[in-house]
């Protein structure tokens, strides 16, 4: 009797086991910004799983004017039981012959439970998508790209479809394009700029990328000048290591500070000049979506040119060369202490010590285009503040790894630093930049 009993309920137990309720977890999603379209081939992932009674099947379809076309199908052992799995699928609607337009994605899991007559537990997710395998279309609509090495250059294009990535490609440099107003005209602005140091046979690209994932490139005509740039031998005297040094080493933390002076030097030289560089580069990264100067840049007033933009440098220390670097700037000097105005209107995005720059003020323009004034006694702006072309940002000094009073002042489009003297010339502002954008205004 008792054995009967205790069978009865192992039975009892066993089938509420077996028919548990619980349905599978299911998630998925297409990869990239969007979870709503499907480009010529995208990826979907997700995970699916089932503590209980493990996972019987799974099946992803895509629905599209009531046919349904199975994308993918998986079934699982019943004796090898899997509780949970990841899957990727790669979809390409143009082999499975979908058309583009409006379609369910829908996604099953089934358990191995003993429910609904033994067909088990069922979840299904359908997500209402787009089917888009057409890449944009990019239509260039400026001419005269002409650019010099360490140069810059204003492309305006217009795109077929709202892209989440749109820009020029430089070799390796990328230039995103900001949308230009009125927005709906769909056309976009992306300023670029050829590195000093880059070959005149850069490849040059537009490169679009719609919310489904297809992919654009156009090529379009360029003409790129091969510069020639000063060679300068910079002589570092005990006089100045013993002047610099130690004030830098208070205020930076170095690796050699317990080495000689000149090892401190070529430590800051090397290793913090490129530190610096990558944070300019970073703080260059993120741009006003609009044009927020006007006309000329301001050249420092009353000033003299002491090193001139990718000035190869040369450094020598007791006669020997012991460093190389290439100055991506200009040095202005005027009087000690001079004020120093900005060079056009903007958003000042950094004013803080940056090491070989010592005290540095960075004023974003917009579009990706920034300046750049470096040796600062005083900073007199605050981060975050709209300056006016003119406005007083700061004084002169010599902080950071400077010798003399000057200014140090550095153009750079989105993380490629160019050339200033063209920005303060007017005829290079009217023939690249100006004209191009009243042109593409009166269309
Ligand atoms: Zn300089």
């Amino acid at each position: 009797m008792i054995l009967i009993t205790a069978f009865i309920f192992f039975a009892i137990f066993v089938f509420i086991k077996k028919t548990e309720s619980q349905k599978p977890d299911l998630e998925f999603a297409l990869s990239g910004d969007t979870s709503k379209a499907i480009g010529a081939e995208s990826q979907l992932a997700g995970i699916v799983s089932d503590a209980k009674s493990g996972l019987r099947s799974l099946s992803v379809l895509l629905i599209k004017d009531g046919t349904e076309t199975v994308v993918f199908e998986k079934k699982f052992s019943k004796t090898k039981k899997v509780y949970t799995y990841n899957f990727n699928v790669s979809i390409k609607p143009k082999a499975l012959q979908i058309k583009d337009g409006k379609a369910l994605l829908k996604a099953m899991a089934i358990d191995y439970s003993w429910r609904n007559s033994g067909n088990g537990n069922l979840t299904q997710i359908e997500k209402e998508i787009v089917i888009d395998t057409k890449p944009p279309r990019i239509e260039i609509l400026s001419g005269a790209h002409n650019i010099i090495q360490g140069g810059a250059g204003l492309v305006i294009y217009k795109l077929s479809e709202p892209c989440k990535i749109s820009g020029i490609k430089a070799g390796n440099n990328f230039f995103p394009g900001y949308l230009s107003e009125p927005k709906d005209k769909n056309i976009f602005f992306a300023f670029i700029g050829l590195n000093y140091n880059q070959p005149t046979n850069t490849s040059i690209t537009a490169k679009a990328v719609d919310y489904a994932g297809n992919e654009a490139k156009t090529g379009f005509y360029k003409y790129l000048k091969k510069a020639l740039f000063k060679r300068d031998v910079i002589n570092i005297t005990d006089g100045f290591l013993e002047q610099k040094m130690p004030e830098f080493a208070s205020v930076v933390n170095l690796r050699t500070k317990e080495a000689s002076l000149i090892e401190q030097f070529l430590e800051v030289n090397r290793d913090i000049r490129k530190a610096n560089f990558k944070q300019i580069q970073d703080i260059c990264s993120k741009t006003e979506h609009k044009k927020l100067w006007e006309g000329t840049f301001l050249r420092f007033p009353q000033s003299a040119s002491r090193a001139g933009f990718a000035d190869g440098r040369t450094y020598k220390y007791k006669g020997k060369d012991i460093d190389n670097q290439v100055h991506l700037g200009i040095d202005l000097a005027s009087t000690a202490y001079a004020k120093i105005p900005a060079a056009n209107s903007g958003k000042v995005v950094f004013t803080e010590f940056l090491g070989i720059y010592g005290n540095t003020v960075i004023i974003d323009h917009g579009f990706g285009l920034f300046s750049l004034y470096a040796h600062l006694n005083r900073i007199d702006v605050e981060k975050g503040a709209d300056v006016k072309k003119g406005d007083i940002i700061g004084l002169t000094g010599m902080t950071g790894m400077a010798g003399g009073d000057h200014l140090h002042f550095s153009m750079l489009v989105h993380n490629v630093f160019v050339n200033p003297r063209e920005w303060f010339d007017p005829s290079w502002i009217k023939n690249n930049i100006t004209s191009k954008i009243e042109h593409v205004g009166n269309e």
